[in-house]
Order: structure tokens, then sequence, then C-alpha cells
């Protein structure tokens, strides 16, 4: 048997073999062949790795804002030009279908390109004469070596959320991505040296906890920003604040779609099924939870639904035909069908099952079906916890308010929809309902880059968001200066607070 190849760390513009001697299995999911195997760095190597980027640090702080928003669209330029190649990584190492790893390439260009914008971004503020003589003014200046962790769900589009904003405001950033599917941000990290970036400035390190635990415990790190499951957010936001970080943690979901009876049903039918088993459920936007209001609306939707799942074209990422590939790894296969199991003993009715599915030529690869339950009830486990599958979830709500409590009332917040052709019912939905984002007949309510991405409750941790003005916030701090010159200084020692006068 021939051994798989091994990947490393990108440090210092160049690849750097790991020395820890651990390893990580990378599987390809279609096939369900180990391809790969990812170096997972020392506590030793994560701490030299940002050593590295703090003597990358000042330099890039000093280089002017134009200059780094320069670096920003050569960057884009050259992701777009590998636009292909990247695709396929992420297809062979997550399972997503090409043309959605292609649209997620896509959305992280795009927060790239609100970074190009950083000069406008890091505008102070200025106010003249506040006093006799005297001006105030801010600035926003970069926090030093800043890291990310990110999950394996989207390997280029989160690291890009925070890289971007990170790196055009002035800050060496250390990637730790997930040891699943490492081989596009690797990439990533070639290409922004490529782009002009100083070596040091963008450095993505392999690992697993012991190096995320590395990032925490060492005080060169600045700021740390993470996005993955909601155990670990707590526990990353609790550690890296307890050790006098700036740290932003987003975590899990269960978004619910709430259709009206008076939503049009073709449309809200599409939307469940791009939404709820488009990659795969392995979305934190995904729809898992469908709430069709009154028993009419219910029975219309499932009747409709059930059909429209089984006929899921479920195959191999490469293919051009495949609307649904396979699920990232063996262990995430078999805990997805394990909640399809839980909720057939709970008790609700599993109106479609994908469990047996089996492709021919791909017997190994970690493909199941699309699976669709019916009467799931609020008390259920697989209603209270993310299963991150291709599992949708029917909750017949009676009316409006006991639909419209049931996200506000759960225990994750991220996204929401409605479906309705009824303005009022939408607003007052939009203005109450107790979660991050919301969709109005959007089901996946994503906001764009110079907007803001972050759910409320257990979804997110910290107080700032992802990209947008929050992202520029969130890598930079305040400074106020207050001046005057000596022909505005009066002479002797003033001891009373000095206040306008
Ligand atoms: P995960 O929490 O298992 O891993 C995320 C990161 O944390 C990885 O880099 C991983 O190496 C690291 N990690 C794992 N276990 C750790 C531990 N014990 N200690 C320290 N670090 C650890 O998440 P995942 O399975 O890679 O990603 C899927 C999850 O991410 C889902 O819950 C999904 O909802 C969530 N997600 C959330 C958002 C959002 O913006 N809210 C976006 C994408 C994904």
């Amino acid at each position: 048997m021939t051994s798989p190849k091994d990947l490393h760390h990108y440090i210092g513009g160049k690849t750097v073999a790991g020395r820890s001697g651990r390893f990580g299995d990378i599987f390809n999911p279609t096939s369900g062949e180990r391809a790969a195997r990812v170096a997972l760095a020392s506590a030793e190597e994560m701490r030299a790795a940002v050593a590295d980027c703090a003597r990358a640090f000042p330099g890039w702080a000093a280089t002017s804002p134009q200059n780094r928003a320069r670096v920003m669209f050569k960057f884009k330029a050259l992701v777009e030009a590998n636009m292909d190649p990247l695709a396929l990584m992420i297809a062979n190492e997550h399972g997503k279908t090409v043309p959605d790893a292609k649209g997620s390439i896509m959305r992280g260009l795009e927060v790239v390109e609100f970074a190009c914008g950083i000069p406008h971004l890091l505008k102070g503020e200025f106010s003249d004469t506040v006093a006799s003589g005297i001006d105030l003014y801010s600035m926003r200046q970069p926090l030093g070596v800043v890291a990310g962790i990110t999950p394996f769900n989207f390997p280029a589009m989160v690291p890009m959320w925070m890289f971007a904003v990170a790196i055009a405001c002035g800050n060496a950033f250390l990637l730790k991505p997930s040891e699943k599917d490492p081989s596009c941000p690797l990439r990533l990290g070639e290409l922004m040296v490529e782009a002009g970036a100083p070596p040091g400035i963008l450095n993505v390190v392999n690992g697993d906890k012991a190096a995320v635990d590395a990032i925490l415990a060492d005080p060169a790190v600045q700021a740390v920003s993470f996005v993955g499951s909601t155990p670990i957010a707590k526990y990353v936001y609790a550690a890296g604040a307890a050790a006098g970080k700036r740290v932003q943690a987003m975590g899990g979901a269960k978004n619910h779609m709430i259709v009206m009876p008076d939503a049009d049903m073709e449309q809200a039918v599409d939307a469940l099924i791009g939404a709820g088993y488009g990659s795969a459920g392995e979305r934190c936007m995904a729809v898992s939870v469908a709430v069709p209001v009154g028993e009419k609306t219910a029975d219309r939707l499932v009747e409709m639904l059930a059909p429209r799942v089984r006929a899921l074209k479920i195959g191999p990422s490469t293919a051009a035909d495949s609307e649904m590939g396979p699920l990232v790894t063996a262990e995430h296969l078999a805990k997805v069908k394990g909640y399809v199991d839980l909720g057939v003993k709970e008790g609700a009715s599993l109106a479609v099952d994908g469990r047996g599915l089996k492709l021919q030529g791909y017997e190994k690869g970690f493909f199941m079906g699309g699976c669709l339950f019916d009467r799931v009830r609020p008390e259920m486990r697989i209603y209270q916890e993310e299963i991150f599958g291709p599992v949708l979830s029917v909750v017949r709500a009676r009316d409006f308010e006991e639909a419209a409590r049931l996200p506000t009332e759960h225990p994750f917040g991220n996204g929401v929809a409605i479906f309705t052709r009824d303005g009022d019912a939408a607003r007052e939905f939009a203005q109450k309902v107790q979660v991050g984002m919301v969709g109005v007949n959007v089901p996946i309510p994503v906001p764009l880059a110079f907007h803001t991405f972050g759910g409320w409750k257990s979804s997110a941790f910290g107080d700032t968001n992802q990209h947008g003005p929050e992202g520029v916030r969130f890598y930079t701090k305040i400074k106020t200066v207050t001046a005057r010159w000596p022909t505005g200084i009066r002479k002797g020692a003033e001891f009373v607070i000095p206040t306008l006068r």
C-alpha cells in the first residue's frame, strides 16, 4: 500500500514540516478512502509560528492602508484565477459539490472585496477646537498577532471572513484551520504571500486541541476569532477571555423556517430543499426545522416535501449532476444516522428515511440519503440539538404566536426565516424574534460582507460579529488624542480636573 500524502504548515512564506510526530487522517468522503495525513502542531511549534507573526507585524502595521488594500486586490485576483483547483480541494476533502464549493469561495472573496476598502474603513474622527486651541481626534490601530480557529464546513469562506479584515487592518494572522480539510487554507496562505503580503502575515498552522490551547495560552496573541461547535466556542471564549484576550466565538445552530398559511408553497418547498439538504445540511445556516402554521399547511408541506427529498440527486462531490454529496467523515455520518435512530425512538414520524442509501461504485463513501421527520415535538432531543446533516424536522404549530415562540425559546439563535405574503406578520416576527439573522422569504439569510454575520444566545459568544464594520472594530483598538500647541497653554499648574469653561 502506498503511503498517503502528508500536509504540513505554512509559516513565514514557506512550507514547514511538522515536528510533533502526530498526524490526523484526511479522507476523501466520496470514496471513503484515506487521502492524506496532516501534521498536528505541538504547543512549541505553535509558539514558534506566533513568534514568526510577531516579527512580521511591525512592518506590516507601518505599511499604508492603501498599500495593504493593494495586496487584497491582488489576492482576490489570484483566488479567482485559482478557483477551479481550490474548489476541487474543498470538494475532495469536505464532500460538498464543486459548484457549492465555488459559491462558498465567492462568499469569502466578498469579504476580501470589503477589505479592499480599508483606507476608508480605518478613517478616524476629528473634532476641531473642542476647547481653546485644543483638537481631539481618534485613530484605529491594529492589535498585533491575532488568531483564527475555523470549522470543517467552510474551509475557505470562514478563514476569509477573518483574515481578510484582520490583515487589511494591519495585523499578523495565525490561522488554525480544521484538521479535516486543510488543503485549501494552506493554499490561501501561499496565495496571500504571492499577492505581496510579507511572509509571516498569514501563517497557517494545522493542529487539534493542543494547537488551540497553545494559541489560548500565548500572551503574544491579542485576539482570537473562533467558528465551530457550541461546546468548543464556549471553551475558547472562556479560556481566551480569562487570558485577557479579545474573543469572538461563533457556535452551532438550529435554524427554523416558519411557513405561514398564505406562503407560496412551491417557493417554500424549494427553499426548504435547498437550505435543508444543500451541502448535506453541513452549514451553520442550514434550515433544520420547518414550522408550518396550521394542520392544513403542515399536511400540504409534508406531502410536497417528501417526494422532493426522495428524489434528491446524491452523488460524488465532483459529479456534474450531484445536488448533494457525502458527509465529511465516517464518524460524522454515524452521528447523524444516530440522531435519525433517536428521532424514531423519541416518537417522531420518519416520513423519508435515507439511512440505508448505498451508491453503486462508492460503497465505502460517507453517503446517506435525505431524511424528513414529521410531528417532531420541542421536548425531543432531535429538536433541541444540532444534527448538522441532511435531516429536516417538521414541527407543527397551531398558530403564528406558537410558531414565533419556537425559535425565540430555542437555545440556539443563529438564523431564522419566515415565508409569508403578510407584511404585518413578517415585520412583527423580524422585530421580536430572539435570533441574530432573519430572512423574510429568504431561507439562508447570510448577510453580505459589508454587513455583519453573527447569531445570538448559544450561537455566539462575545460582543462583535464577523466582517463588516464589526470586523474592523474587532481587529483594531481605538486611540483618542487630545492635542494643543504651546501657544495655547496658560502658565501655571492646574489642580482641578479640566472642564470646558
Ligand atoms: P468543531 O467545534 O469540532 O471544530 C472547530 C475548530 O475547533 C476546529 O479548528 C477544531 O480543530 C477545533 N477543536 C475541536 N475540538 C476542540 C477542542 N476540544 N478544544 C479546542 N479546539 C477544538 O466544529 P466543526 O465540526 O469543525 O464544525 C461544525 C460546527 O461549526 C457546527 O456546530 C456548525 O454549526 C458550526 N459553525 C458555525 C458557524 C457560525 O458562524 N455560527 C459557521 C460555520 C460552522
